[in-house]
């Protein structure tokens, strides 16, 4: 069933179902409307599984009809069971959604399938993205497949073997000296100017409900039965996002019973500059961590023997923290190749962009407690209630807060000592132009975005609590 409306998330305003990437109110993103009471009357289990095998079995709940040649088609990845994995990571059953046997060896096939699907509707004829590699290949596969034309914007740092295997489909490729988001800014800009389907930017509302499809799968593969919990990983977030609303639209249905699995959200992190300063930062939270890991009768428990690695992929793993970073460099490093191996040693080699892609569920209740916190090691947990956006947010906050509240109590420590030892030679506690000195310093070093009136404000706040508190003793 093709929806003719979107609406945006944020304000709801309703726009017909063209080629448009953001609301033009509000800039918020647009998600088609579908009509669930209809829906509830037509879709069943059994016509689902009437449908082909591909993603296009849920074509009912996908903003386009499926193309007229779905042959061979994206999705419909095998779900299977690891079970020395499971045992490695102390779950009782972990599940392997192997979506690396997609067209072109990643999840992106099912979105650009959809985006192209749409971009055929609206008589489209040339697909279009900025990309580090596996969207590339994704479009430039889809549009051969289809007969489109295919234009791919690249940073020039992307390495050779991945162009090759975007090259090969005989699409138009063009680098751009400089990042991801110098790409992604253009395409927006190219959007306005030229009449092409650039799959995430104009037709993004379509192309993110391709990752739907993976929720859908598993629920089916599973027989109609909701995981404990899914692992993704988090990337721009929409991946994730589309998975819990993928397993909340086949409960509302009725197709699937039951409690919506936890999410677990994992990033890999980008090795830029930005990233290294902020690991350097965090090192003393981490080895505040790994000092609560090895606490007694904790600390020699199987599963966290391995804990010491685990913090080492904390660093670098934090969920949330690193989103943009992560997005813009493409996520190669050392951590997705060593996850790709380990999945390796259990049967399934994939390519290592995808290795933090998986589907796990634990059967054994009396294990889960322990696998969650083997999770909390390392990913951030989010609730199925809230959305897993807003969560991933939340964390992030909520870890600078506490790195706030660390930093204002050792402050006090510090001032508190000089205080006594003022004391002890007479020498008067508050120098007024010592204050002086510090505020116009920090206004000197301050990179933003907090404006000099604001450190002002937040300084004059800090110095008065901080006496006040050394003289509370
Ligand atoms: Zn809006």
């Amino acid at each position: 069933m093709a929806v003719d409306t979107l609406r945006c998330r944020v304000c709801e305003a309703e726009y017909p179902a063209v080629a448009s990437g953001s609301c033009a109110r509000c800039f918020g993103p647009l998600e088609p409307v579908y009509d669930w009471d209809a829906l509830a009357r037509t879709v069943s289990r059994e016509s689902i599984e009437a449908g082909p095998r591909s993603l296009w079995r849920y074509e009912a709940l996908l903003p386009t009809a499926a193309p007229k040649n779905i042959k061979g088609g994206p999705g419909w990845t095998q779900l299977v069971s690891a079970p020395r994995l499971a045992s490695a990571v102390g779950v009782g059953e972990v599940l392997l959604k192997l979506d690396h046997t997609n067209p072109t060896h990643s999840f992106k096939d099912r979105v650009v399938g959809v985006a192209a699907a749409k971009a055929a509707e609206l008589g489209i004829e040339t697909l279009a993205c900025a990309s580090t590699g596996n969207l590339g290949n994704a479009v430039a596969a889809r549009a051969a497949a289809g007969g489109m034309r295919s234009v791919v914007i690249y940073p020039n740092t992307v390495e050779p073997e991945k162009l090759l295997a975007t090259a090969v489909y005989g699409g138009e490729m063009y680098a751009v000296r400089g990042t991801y988001d110098d790409c992604s800014r253009l395409i927006v800009e190219l959007s306005g100017e030229v009449d092409w389907a650039f799959v995430n930017v104009n037709l993004r509302a379509y192309y993110a409900e391709g990752s739907k499809t993976l929720a859908f799968e598993i629920a089916e593969q599973l027989d109609w039965e909701l995981p404990d919990a899914v692992i993704a990983p988090i990337a721009s977030g929409s991946l994730f996002t589309k998975i819990w609303q993928g397993f909340e639209q086949f409960r509302r249905l009725g197709l699937v019973e039951g409690t919506a699995p936890r999410l677990y959200g994992g990033q890999a992190l980008a090795r830029d500059r930005r990233s290294r300063r902020r690991r350097s930062r965090d090192r003393d939270r981490t080895r505040l961590q790994r000092r609560d890991l090895r606490r007694p009768g904790r600390g020699r428990r199987p599963q966290h023997v391995a804990a010491r690695r685990h913090l080492r992929r904390l660093r670098r793993d934090r969920c949330g923290r690193h989103r943009r970073c992560a997005a813009r460099s493409g996520c190669r490093g050392r951590d997705r190749r060593e996850r790709s191996r380990r999945r390796a040693r259990h049967g399934h080699r994939v390519e290592d962009a995808a290795a933090d892609r998986s589907a796990g569920r634990s059967r054994d209740r009396g294990r889960r407690r322990r696998a969650a916190r083997w999770a909390r090691c390392r990913m951030s947990i989010h609730q199925p209630a809230v959305d897993p956006v807003v969560a991933s947010f939340r964390d992030e906050i909520t870890a600078l807060d506490v790195r706030l509240v660390s930093t204002i109590n050792a402050r006090i420590k510090a001032v508190k000592a000089l205080a006594e030892y003022k004391e002890e030679r007479g020498l008067a506690f508050v120098d007024p132009e010592r204050e002086a000195w510090l505020v116009a310093y920090l206004k000197r070093v301050n990179g933003g975005p907090i404006s000099d009136e604001g450190l002002e404000e937040l300084l004059a706040f800090v110095l008065a609590l901080v006496k006040t508190e050394v003289a509370r003793g």
